[in-house]
């Protein structure tokens, strides 16, 4: 047992005796700033900030008045471009008694392309009914950005003043090349340097089909995002004299090998924590074969089980896919080079050259070219951290008490995997309870529960209260 997997059981263990003592708003202020909430939101998603539109400058800057007139000083907000997007930064100076580094709280300003075509409701307005917002972008991400505004508001309104800085970083491309997260961590290091990050996109509260909250998720890591191509070349000829050399058949093999080819079952404290606190939860066989993983990484039948479950699949290992296939030139013509994209979620612990050439050992041919598409990047599951978990488990007592916390590896890549590469422990946290049925997050009819408006006010102000208040005053 290593220590991240004591600090796991420990934790588990003794979470039932976390002290309360979080001063969460007034049920008054929370209403009022619901109110300011909900008129960001409107505005939010009537800009469509998606890749290629331009918009998310404008957007950046509606934010910073926003924070202007809440009071913050010009200094303390700044606007970083880069290409057509940008990222905007705002810092709430604490009076340092804490002697900690900031806390960065990240999320992004753009969305996923959304073609109204398809949508019961117009996109990019903001609309709704008894119990959902719709538009894009309404969960992922700018619902969290818009929180994390008015939070920021509301903390400054009432006079509030942190133990240490609190830093907001929204960044511009999170949906598409994540390029704006990349520039902040090299290039303005100063502005958002951390102790550790609050990635406020993804993870949060689950529901059951009965609307009752089951579990709350937290991201400590999240599997490598890496692509390659695997092409096969040959000198062609004419389909009139076919050889027994040629490219399709060579690569249409190599394509059969990798799907026989399963990467080894690798498990880690994050995946078998998971299992472990989801299997009681889920009540069938599904639940009973994670129960066994946990006692037996080994167990066959237990590990074909989980692999059948597409949402599963990929917590137990690295998994690579083909995706896109193209070549040839003519139809009268033996092809002349053919290529097929593969692409991986490598588990942490592995590097994409590593599996690259596991690819190349399988598919057993020596002439298959392969090339990296884009540029991987592996990023370390971040350490336990007690104080984040403890401020977690308190927040929300008054909102769903006795939610068992289960951290979470990601299979996608959050602007969190790029922060933990710049050596920024990250968590990903939201404070929406949403059944993962609802959850249409780059489809269509995107929603998100109206109560979560509230909700997550309350959870994220007595977050703060946790985390950057003299303890002496949260006592009080
Ligand atoms: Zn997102």
């Amino acid at each position: 047992m290593n220590n991240l997997c004591r600090s796991f059981v420990l934790f588990f263990a003794t979470i039932a005796l976390a002290v309360e003592h979080s001063v969460a708003g007034t049920d008054a202020a929370i209403a009022h700033y619901s109110e300011r909430a909900v008129e960001l939101l409107r505005d939010a998603i009537g800009r469509e900030t998606a890749y290629g539109q331009g918009l998310v400058p404008a957007y950046a800057k509606s934010l910073e008045q926003v924070f202007l007139e809440a009071g913050f000083p010009r200094e303390a907000v700044a606007i970083v471009p880069y290409g057509e997007t940008a990222s905007l930064v705002v810092r709430y100076e604490g009076d340092g008694s804490s002697a900690r580094r900031p806390i960065l709280f990240s999320s992004h300003m753009d969305v996923v392309p959304a073609d109204p075509e398809g949508w019961l409701r117009h996109p990019f307005e903001l609309q709704a009914d008894d119990a959902f917002f719709y538009g894009r972008g309404v969960l992922d991400n700018k619902f969290d950005v818009t929180i994390l505004t008015t939070l920021f508001v509301w903390l400054k309104e009432s006079g509030f003043i942190p133990n240490r800085d609190l830093v907001l970083a929204f960044t511009g491309d999170e949906e598409s090349f994540q390029e704006t997260v990349q520039q902040l961590a090299r290039d303005y290091r100063d502005l958002v340097d951390a102790e550790y990050a609050l990635v406020v996109d993804g993870g949060g509260g689950v529901l059951n089909d009965a609307g009752e909250a089951i579990q709350f998720q937290v991201g400590f890591a999240e599997k490598t995002y890496a692509t390659f191509s695997m092409t096969a070349k040959n000198l062609g000829g004419h389909s009139s004299m076919p050889r027994a050399d040629n490219a399709i058949y060579d690569l249409a093999h190599a394509i059969q090998r990798l799907e026989d080819y399963k990467f080894p079952v690798e498990t880690n404290e994050i995946t078998l924590t998971y299992f472990a606190r989801t299997a009681p939860l889920l009540n069938n066989e599904v639940g009973d074969a994670m129960t066994r993983i946990v006692a037996d990484p080994t167990d066959a039948e237990a590990i074909a089980t989980l692999r059948a479950q597409p949402q599963y699949v990929g917590t137990l290992g690295t998994t690579c896919v083909p995706t896109m296939l193209s070549g040839g030139h003519a139809e009268n013509a033996l092809p002349r080079a053919v290529t097929a994209v593969i692409n991986c979620r490598i588990f942490p612990g592995h590097t994409p050259a590593e599996i690259m050439q596991t690819l190349r050992r399988v598919t057993d041919n020596p002439n298959l070219e392969w090339r990296v598409i884009g540029v991987p990047v592996a990023s370390p599951a971040s350490p336990f951290n007690t104080e984040i978990m403890e401020a977690i488990a308190s927040s929300l007592k008054p909102i769903h008490s006795a939610l068992p916390i289960v951290p979470q590896m990601g299979s996608g890549t959050t602007d969190g995997a790029y922060w933990r590469a710049a050596g920024i422990p990250s968590y990903s946290l939201t404070g929406i309870f949403i059944n993962p049925k609802d959850s249409f997050a780059h489809g269509l009819n995107e929603r998100v529960p109206r109560a979560a408006v509230g909700e997550s006010l309350r959870f994220w102000r007595a977050m703060i209260d946790e985390l950057a208040t003299h303890r002496s005053d949260a006592a009080q």
